[in-house]
């Protein structure tokens, strides 16, 4: 198996040469891997051995016969268009082939500087590289849509972020990095040759099933897209993930998650959770993702506008169908969710009024999203798990909810349950629990013995009390990293 580059072909404004930091100057570097995940390498057979992986995985040697590139992108943030955005701390080292033939690529963040680093120094700190690590993994566990961490290494050199910090190095594999802003940026410079090419290569990966043509095959992709990103969101709602920064240069085409800057879990309920520290306006708060994800495809949608050949108007009004289609589409997904979540095998008008009742005492008692409904699901099972409890607060809505549930076979619900409930999530107190012991004292015990139950986050047990606790606080905010 050998790799390559697939995205050469759209020109070199948006796939622009550049070598990795490590490659230029090796002297002030000592690449070690840190962390590597055997689940990632083994399932997609990717041809790098352990033992050399980091020179390739921190930049210092080229994947053989591959020069990395830095894509260019464009991007709404928080809103606002940012015309040239793209990788700025990231280098695409190659592209491979699973044993299906699907392309992968290799990207590798906080490998120094690009052209597109806008006096940013191209570094990533060891805190972040580290959850990304951990929440990649634990949501790939929670059977969310995501990008993977295959490693981090450390550099062995310092990066300043209020004070000095161990640098490092994060190797993600993702089925692609098209972003929205991959289209927006095209748009913008009236490449319709590369826009074409970046909607065929988008289809070739994720949507062979679009066999439409001309402006029909247009909608069909935008159609798509749409689909992939109302799965993507009612996944995380469903196990309660704020990802904090839903610009559209964060947001794949493919659907997968993308960017763990400052994502963290929801516990005590609130649709208006935000931890993100810049986002001021509550944005991108975990009840909005919805709403976000519709807007961003809303972006997109008009960064395809060129491509129709009938006039634009026309082309508005189709794709406008499609939009509309996205909150139809969302609200049965979203609808389904809670059913499952809530083990109704059928859902009936009176349910919206359990699940809202639900849903307010979450929120007015700050009871935890993800205890609640495993206390619920544990409730079902043969031999329940003491810990496991359903709140004190919600006794009298449990009865209902017993009376409801009761019509069902209650091992079939069970199961059901507790395959969309998780048992354990990656706590946001803990994941700053690995962070700090690795600052302070370089100690790996807490990720080693917690990231494997990570990996298993629908195994009904008996937990320590710590990995189940929820212990943000009001004042817990998460940064960019
Ligand atoms: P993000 O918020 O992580 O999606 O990043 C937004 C943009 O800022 C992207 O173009 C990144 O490549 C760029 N960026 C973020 N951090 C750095 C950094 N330390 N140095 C250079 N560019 C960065
Ligand atoms: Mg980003
Ligand atoms: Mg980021």
């Amino acid at each position: 198996m050998s790799f390559y580059q697939r995205y050469s072909g759209l020109g070199n404004k948006f796939c622009v040469s550049d070598t990795p930091m490590m490659a230029r100057d090796n002297q002030s570097f000592k690449p070690e891997l840190l962390l590597w995940n055997e689940r990632v390498s083994t399932e997609l057979a990717i041809p790098l051995e352990k033992p050399s992986a980091h020179s390739y995985l921190s930049g210092q040697l080229p994947l053989p016969g591959v020069d990395a590139v830095a894509l260019a992108y464009s991007g709404h943030q928080f809103g606002h268009f940012n015309p040239t955005l793209g990788d700025g701390r990231a280098h695409l080292i190659g592209c491979f082939d699973d044993a299906q033939g699907q392309p992968y690529d290799l990207q590798i963040k906080g490998s120094g500087a690009t052209p597109f680093s806008r006096g940013g120094d191209g570094l990533c700190a060891l805190g972040p590289a580290v959850r990304e690590f951990v929440m990649s993994q634990a949501l790939s566990a929670l059977n969310v849509p995501t990008t993977e961490c295959l490693a981090v290494v450390t550099t062995g050199q310092q990066v300043y972020r209020n004070g000095a910090l161990p640098g490092a190095i994060i190797c993600r594999v993702a089925s692609s990095h098209i972003r929205v802003g991959s289209f927006q940026f095209l748009a913008l410079h009236e490449d319709l040759a590369g826009l074409k090419s970046l909607m065929e290569l988008a289809i070739k990966r994720y949507f062979t099933e679009i066999k439409e043509q001309g402006d029909e095959r247009i909608v069909a992709f935008l159609k798509a897209v749409c689909k992939k990103q109302v799965t993507l969101i009612v996944h995380w709602l469903r196990v309660g993930f704020i990802h904090g920064v839903m610009n559209t240069d964060n947001t794949l085409v493919g659907g997968e998650t993308i960017d763990y800057g400052p994502c963290a879990m929801l516990e005590a309920f609130d649709f208006e959770m935000v931890y993100s520290s810049i986002d001021k306006h509550g944005r991108y708060a975990f009840g909005q993702q919805p709403n976000i994800a519709s807007w961003n495809c809303a972006r997109l949608a008009e960064s395809l506008l060129p491509l129709f050949s009938v006039e634009q108007s026309k082309a508005v009004a189709m794709f406008s169908e499609v939009l509309a289609e996205f909150s139809k589409d969302f609200n049965l997904a979203y609808q389904n969710m809670w059913a499952q979540k809530l083990g109704l095998l059928d859902w009936r008008d009176t349910d919206a009024a359990l699940l809202s009742e639900l849903l307010t005492l979450l929120n007015s008692e700050h009871l935890d999203y993800t205890n609640t409904f495993a206390a619920l699901s544990n409730s079902l099972l043969e031999l329940p798990y003491s810990c496991f409890v359903i709140p004190d607060a919600l006794q009298s809505w449990y009865q209902k909810w017993q009376t409801r549930v009761a019509e069902y076979d209650r091992e079939h619900i069970a199961q059901l349950m507790c395959s969309m409930n998780p048992a354990i999530i990656p706590r946001n107190a803990l994941v700053e629990q690995i962070i700090s012991d690795y600052y302070q004292h370089n100690d790996s015990s807490l990720l080693k013995e917690w990231l494997p139950l990570l990996q298993h986050p629908y195994r009904y047990q008996e937990y320590e009390h710590r990995y189940l606790a929820a212990t943000t606080d009001a004042y817990y905010k998460t940064f960019c990293g």
